[in-house]
């Protein structure tokens, strides 16, 4: 099997996306490859044409590897892996959910590679990485070259998505160089929770991530995404509505559940679960997103 001809390990976002222009849509970008190379050899496999004449590693471009504060955000660079997301003390204590979700992605040896870029590259709406990133209210930075001259765009992350695995933004030519999103304070807390196959190490069953500011007992805001219960991942807007300002108990909760159930449309897969099986998951995860949220934001 032969992927790519060359493969390039460009050190600055100019140079990366001048060699993105110069194979004019024959190169491709690659962080871990825990997608993108699994996918060329299913690809070949399969007897499809699984080659690009270049593959730009975007992991050593300056800046790419670092977790940082600036303007108020946290910024997570294009190199960075789930094993750093799940070390960092700040995304531990300002972003839960998203500390939860990249560890429980794949195993160790691919969350040492993997980055969280990739993961909303690739698209999937069961993407743990981007489910709770979708709660955080996420923005993603694509750089790419408008006549020569770098253009940076921060987009929100909802924007990127077209379809299962059809990203917005084009590998061939741009480059996501950074996430971002602010940080919870107080009064608010998130988190995230998914259901997996006992034997799984790939993407879940369902998974749900749910952000949540409190004020005098009430949810003064709420955020909850899940996947994959849609084609692109998915934020349940009329739950959230439902839910803002009230003071959650248990019947609150039931009726949230209903409208979740509603508004949410999973199918069936072939390898995971029925649609039936992942609605009846609907109303446990919420319930576990939720109250663990609520306690974190207390
Ligand atoms: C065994 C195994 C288990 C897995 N388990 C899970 C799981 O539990 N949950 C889960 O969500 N995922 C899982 N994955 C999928 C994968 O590991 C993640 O989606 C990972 O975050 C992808 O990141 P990467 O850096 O490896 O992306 P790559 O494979 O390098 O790239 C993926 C795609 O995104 C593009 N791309 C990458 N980075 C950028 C960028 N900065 N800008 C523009 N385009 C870019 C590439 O061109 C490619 O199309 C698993 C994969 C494997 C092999």
């Amino acid at each position: 099997m032969k992927a790519f001809d060359n493969y390039h390990l460009p050190t600055s976002v100019n140079e990366a996306l001048t060699l993105l222009a110069q194979y004019d849509g024959r190169a491709r970008v690659i962080a871990g490859g825990t997608d993108l190379l699994v996918d060329a050899q299913a690809e070949y496999y399969e007897g499809q044409r699984s080659h690009f004449d270049a593959l730009v590693d975007v992991t050593f471009l300056a800046d790419a590897n670092e977790i940082r504060a600036q303007d108020g955000f946290i910024v997570i660079g294009c190199g960075v892996t789930h094993t750093q997301i799940v070390a960092s003390k700040r995304i531990q204590q300002t972003a839960t959910a998203l500390a939860e979700a990249s560890a429980v992605v794949g195993g160790p040896q691919v969350r040492n590679v993997a980055t969280l870029c990739g993961n909303v590259a690739h698209a999937l709406p069961a993407a743990d990485g981007t489910v709770a990133l979708m709660a955080l209210d996420a923005f993603a930075q694509v750089s790419s070259l408008q006549s020569h001259v770098i253009s940076n765009q921060w987009k929100p992350l909802a924007t990127l998505f077209k379809g299962p695995a059809k990203s917005a933004v084009d590998s061939t030519r741009e480059i996501i160089t950074a996430l971002r999103f602010r940080p919870l304070g107080e009064h608010e807390g998130s988190a995230f929770a998914r259901v997996m196959r006992p034997q799984g190490v790939a993407l879940p069953i369902l998974g749900m991530a749910v952000k949540v500011e409190i004020r005098e007992q009430r949810l003064a805001q709420v955020a909850i995404s899940a996947g994959p219960v849609a084609p692109i991942p998915f934020r349940a807007k009329q739950t959230e509505e439902f839910l803002r300002g009230k003071i959650l108990d248990d019947e609150l909760l039931r009726q949230a559940a209903q409208i979740l159930t509603n508004e949410a449309q999973p199918r069936t897969s072939a390898h995971r679960a029925t649609k039936e099986y992942r609605h009846e998951l609907l109303p446990v995860l919420l319930k576990r997103t939720l109250t663990q949220a609520l306690e974190r934001a207390r």
